[in-house]
């Protein structure tokens, strides 16, 4: 029998607790939600987040922070409407160091957020993730799509947990009646991205600026679909606030191969550097682009910022700091 759910009270002011706060999506968020009226309170434990991210909110009476671990039990006065589970490590060279800790936040971590939101009768959103379709044997990938996960490689970790965190989330709505949403966030890059998380953005962009060779791995054929960050959190921003249980793809279909990536970032930063191949590390999958029928049906979202004006944002963040 359904148990009779708890419902946040409507207050004028909703409240938004943003796990992995101060990360790079998070942090976007964060501020999207504080620009619209939210009152925020961020988690994080700043193993992949930074204290800088979050800066600039110091003293602003609507945020709020927690350092904590959301494997942890997650205990918060007061009511809370929405719930955003944003902690986790993101980057292929982050599941390689720390792969234990990746699938705790993945599976703990959205079982702790999905308990708060179930305490809390809050609307709760799941990041979950293109790598959720592995290699991926359809072409472009549609949200009915099953994938093609290696379990056992050096990525299983991050699939199989986002994969088990999309599962959990379907099971406290089923069996708890919890109000959920599943994005999956494909390829994102933009300020505050971390210098050196080993993703194709700030390793390009960081080896252009200092005139160093940019790795490319394999033949650089395999492509990608790269969405700028204030795209990606409107159409998350759409989601929550949508009718929709079924996952939605976040993305911006305009693909291009690794190769002609390292280009553009050599055109873009006006750099002298030139282009080195490596090897393609494994399971690295071979062609990415979101199918958005969904989101541009039910979302009525597709991404703005072209890859040129996204990228001119991006260097400048990344000259600050290299
Ligand atoms: N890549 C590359 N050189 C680098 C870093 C990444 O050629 O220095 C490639 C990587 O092999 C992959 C693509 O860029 O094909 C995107 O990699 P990223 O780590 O950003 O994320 P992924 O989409 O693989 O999760």
């Amino acid at each position: 029998m359904p148990v009779k759910k708890k419902r946040a009270s409507t207050t004028r002011q909703p409240t938004s607790v943003v796990t992995g706060g101060a990360g790079f999506l998070g942090s976007h968020l964060v501020d999207l939600l504080l620009a619209r009226g939210h009152k925020v309170i961020a988690i994080d434990n700043f193993i992949t987040g930074s204290v800088d991210n979050i800066a600039h909110l110091g003293g602003n009476p609507n945020f709020k922070f927690i350092q904590q671990d959301v494997t942890e039990f997650i205990f918060l006065d007061g009511p809370v409407n929405f719930v955003w589970h944003f902690a986790s490590p993101a980057s292929p060279i982050d599941y390689l160091e720390i792969p234990i800790q990746t699938l705790k936040v993945g599976s703990l971590g959205t079982h702790k957020a999905l308990g708060l939101a179930k305490n809390k009768g809050a609307r709760f959103l799941i990041a979950s993730t293109s790598e959720i379709y592995g290699d991926p044997l359809v072409h472009p990938q549609t949200e009915e799509y099953w994938g093609n996960v290696n379990t056992i490689g050096p990525r299983g970790c991050y699939d199989e947990a986002k994969r088990f965190g999309e599962a959990m989330t379907m099971a406290y709505h089923r069996e708890h009646g919890v109000e959920t949403r599943i994005v999956r966030i494909f390829n994102t890059y933009g300020p505050r991205m971390r210098l050196n998380d080993g993703r194709v953005v700030p390793a390009f962009v960081s080896q252009a600026l200092k005139n160093q060779s940019l790795t490319v791995f394999g033949k650089g054929n395999q492509t990608r679909s790269f969405c700028y960050v204030s795209d990606l959190v409107e159409g998350i921003y759409r989601l929550m606030n949508s009718s929709s249980v079924d996952p939605v793809n976040i993305g911006n279909p305009h693909e291009m191969t690794v190769l002609e990536f390292a280009r553009e970032i050599i055109r873009a930063t006006g750099s002298r550097s030139r282009i080195v191949f490596k090897p393609l590390p494994q399971d690295d999958p071979k062609q990415r682009r979101p199918d958005i029928t969904r989101a541009k049906t039910r979302l009525h979202w597709e991404p703005k910022v072209p890859l040129k004006e996204g990228l001119k944002k991006t260097i400048e963040y990344f000259r600050g700091k290299v």
